[in-house]
């Protein structure tokens, strides 16, 4: 049995990132089920569980996230990161999203 271990290209992350496909669906598949929640909400942890910086809560602003719905890679994380299940989540319209490929 081989011993060799797997080759791990030296990319960072926001360069992977970066080669990712999207297609604009034209409205957000993702949102907040009630904003004032977000606004009593001191923790903002959909900001911190996306891995593609979809969610952002400006320091000065309502504290209602801006959703850069474009760029979601449709894993699904803060749907559950919200500890007040305050994000409504569904796929984007058929034929927009994220594009997969293999290889
Ligand atoms: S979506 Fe959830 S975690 Fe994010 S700001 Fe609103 S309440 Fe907080
Ligand atoms: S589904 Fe994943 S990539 Fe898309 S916004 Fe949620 S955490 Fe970010």
């Amino acid at each position: 049995m081989s011993t060799a271990q797997p080759q791990v290209p030296d990319v960072s992350i926001e360069d992977r990132l970066y080669t990712v496909k999207y297609r604009d669906a034209g409205e957000s598949h993702l949102g907040v089920a009630n904003p004032d929640v977000c606004t009593d909400c001191t923790t903002n942890e959909c900001a911190k569980v996306c891995p593609a910086a979809v969610w952002t809560v400006e320091e000065d602003g309502d504290g209602v996230p801006h959703i850069a719905y474009e760029n979601c890679l449709e894993c699904g994380t803060c749907r559950f990161g919200c500890p007040h299940d305050n994000v409504t989540w569904e796929y984007p319209k058929t034929g927009g999203g994220v594009v997969f490929k293999q290889g």
